[in-house]
């Protein structure tokens, strides 16, 4: 920037973790003349959130790590004044005001700005239930509240986690890591409600396989105490759980009351509405991050995604453009994320089927089930990925993926496709870095936009591994004791000819009737289509995701002796297109 421009603008921060200490920092480097003060009702800014939970399980052992930018950084190394125990009460925008509480003094003053920057995130949901406020009932969302836990634990030995979200999860993990018993309540039919269910089933297995109790479908009604204190859990249905700690990671609701009561506009999703550079409905006053609203990628919509990386990212934006009055545009978000649990890992970016098809989509999907790298080299992983395409365009909708290893990695080439408004076709060309100990030549993306090219190009279409599979004539592919130790759920009258007596027996079958053709993992029923389509059948499908993710999808349970750890089962070791 040319100094000759740069003014000296006060720049005023409302909290200071994770877009607020993005903002400020950014436009320090900016503009070097602007007095910058970061507010923050809590002790702490620049706090690892994210860690957290692993601060907890003591997987992070030196909680002095969680502290990213303690307040002495920010002032010398960037003079940035920040003010902690500092609340921001009121905004006055003829002003250009806003009113401060100092929690320590007990004082309240006024401060002017001449650009605002709101990143005061969210605040976890706290159900109206008897009993929540009993001893032992926490929220997990800051410093603070992990300190209170850990204090709390010693003396715990059964711990309830109230939502199967992502802290749920990662923190039921981390109890169990402690040594506690732990269940986990979840209301919906599954965790990880983002996913599609087939795709959420491997970790439930994974929270089962390890001990954890799973009340699922059902939500907490009330919390029982005995002399003031957690002594269990009521569920909607009347089932009681004994517990001596409860954690509620039901959602969080965003902080907009500050910008609600100084008349700044609040967007359809309930976040603060803000426009390309994340100004809000006053063009001096920014949002960024949790409280804020972002463009959601595959639909436009403005919407809340209550992540990380889109707070660090729109607060660096927005305190570029206050610093300096321009910025690039805050770039669409695509809700790429990513969670561990045990042996499992998960994520997506962009939309499952399911909210494809809710948006409107005419959307499709393909399930891969391969290994996370060559399956030669040792260690190779089962990884499924499940990829979401827009019939006709074959633009890329979203991608899950679940498996032990390999699954970010997956995310996020995908959320960069995402991101370029690429197609299964372009996935397909992708030149992906390769070496046994890393992934295949044919990486699992380049299969699953290979099963949708063939998909789309009527080649070998799918049917999704829940459908009806009553009308259709299904050929099971496998060899006999694999059919025996799990047969295909929902198709007794499923006719078996293993892959290699298939066109030594194709007068067993009827050309002239719909046909699926299943196999453990995908390939086999894939040759077995091609084979059936070249003999003149005349409509064949591949079951998509093969006979384990129908299982999962018709939420029965792999049978211990074929589950591996993460409860998938391993693919076919030969990919073919
Ligand atoms: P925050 O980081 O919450 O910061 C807001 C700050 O504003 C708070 O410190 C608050 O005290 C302060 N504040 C609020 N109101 C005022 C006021 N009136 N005056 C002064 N200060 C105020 N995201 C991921 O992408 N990946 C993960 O793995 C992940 N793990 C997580 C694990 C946990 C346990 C938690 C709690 C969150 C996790 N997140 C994760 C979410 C991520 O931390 C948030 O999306 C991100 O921190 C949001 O940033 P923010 O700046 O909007 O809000």
């Amino acid at each position: 920037m040319d100094p000759a421009t740069v003014t000296a603008p006060t720049i005023l921060i409302v909290g200071g973790v994770a877009g607020g200490a993005s903002a400020a920092t950014r436009a320090r480097r900016m503009n070097e003349q602007a007095r910058i003060v970061i507010l923050e009702k809590d002790a702490y800014v620049s706090f690892a959130n994210c860690g957290l939970p692993y601060y907890l399980g003591g997987e992070i052992t030196d909680r002095e790590r969680l502290l990213i930018a303690k307040p002495a950084l920010f002032e010398r190394r960037f003079r940035i004044e920040v003010r902690t125990r500092h609340e921001v009460v009121s905004i006055d925008r003829t002003a250009r005001t806003i009113s401060v509480q100092d929690l320590e003094a007990g004082r309240r003053y006024e401060e002017h700005y001449d650009k605002l920057i709101l990143a005061p995130g969210a605040s976890p949901l706290v159900p109206p239930i008897p009993g929540v406020d009993a001893r032992g009932v926490f929220t997990l969302r800051t410093l603070d509240d992990a300190d209170r836990i850990a204090a709390a634990m010693p003396s715990v030995r059964r711990a309830v986690v109230v939502g199967g979200g992502y802290v749920g999860l990662e923190t039921a993990e981390q109890f169990h890591r402690r040594g506690l018993e732990v269940a986990l309540v979840e209301m919906q039919s599954q965790v990880m409600p983002l996913l599609d269910p087939e795709m959420a089933e491997p970790l439930h297995r994974q929270l089962e396989y390890h001990g954890l109790r799973l009340e699922l479908g059902r939500g907490i009604a009330a919390i029982d105490e005995r002399d003031g204190a957690v002594a269990g859990i009521r569920l909607s249905d009347g089932t009681q759980l004994p517990a001596d700690l409860v954690l509620l990671g039901v959602g969080v609701r965003p902080n907009i009351t500050l910008a609600q009561d100084a008349g700044l506009v609040i967007g359809a999703s309930g976040g603060i509405a803000t426009d390309e550079v994340m100004r809000t409905s006053d063009p001096d006053i920014y949002a960024v991050g949790d409280a804020a609203e972002y463009a959601f990628g595959v639909t436009g919509a403005r919407m809340r995604l209550p992540l990380a990386g889109p707070a660090n990212r729109t607060g660096r934006l927005a305190g570029e453009h206050a610093a300096t009055g321009a910025s690039r545009p805050a770039p669409a978000a695509w809700g790429t994320s990513v969670m561990r649990c045990f042996g499992c890992s998960a994520g997506l970016s962009g939309l499952s089927l399911r909210s494809a098809l809710a948006a409107g989509f005419e959307a499709r999907a393909v399930h891969v089930v391969a290994n996370h790298h060559a399956s030669y080299y040792p260690g190779a992983q089962t990884l499924v990925v499940k990829l979401v395409y827009e019939v006709g365009s074959g633009r890329v909708l979203g991608v899950q993926a679940v498996g032990g290893a390999g699954v970010d990695k997956r995310l996020d080439v995908v959320a960069t496709l995402l991101h370029f408004r690429g197609t299964i076709h372009d996935l397909a060309e992708l030149d992906l870095a390769y070496a046994p100990p890393f992934g295949a030549a044919k990486d699992p993306l380049h299969m699953a936009a290979f099963v949708a090219q063939n998909d789309l190009d009527g080649l070998a279409r799918v049917v999704q591994p829940d459908a009806d599979l009553s009308p259709y004539q299904v050929v099971d592919v496998r060899d006999a004791r694999e059919v025996r130790s799990l047969p295909i759920a929902g198709a007794p009258h499923a006719i078996h000819i293993p892959l290699n007596s298939l066109r030594d027996r194709l007068a067993e079958l009827d050309p002239g009737q719909p046909t699926v053709v299943a196999c453990r993992s995908g390939m086999r029923s894939y040759l077995g289509t091609r084979i059936l389509a070249q003999h003149g059948f005349r409509e064949v499908y591949n079951l998509s995701g093969a006979v384990a993710m129908r299982d999962f999808a018709l939420n029965r349970r792999l049978p211990a002796t074929l589950a591996t750890a993460t409860g998938l089962p391993a693919p076919d070791a030969i990919m073919i297109d």
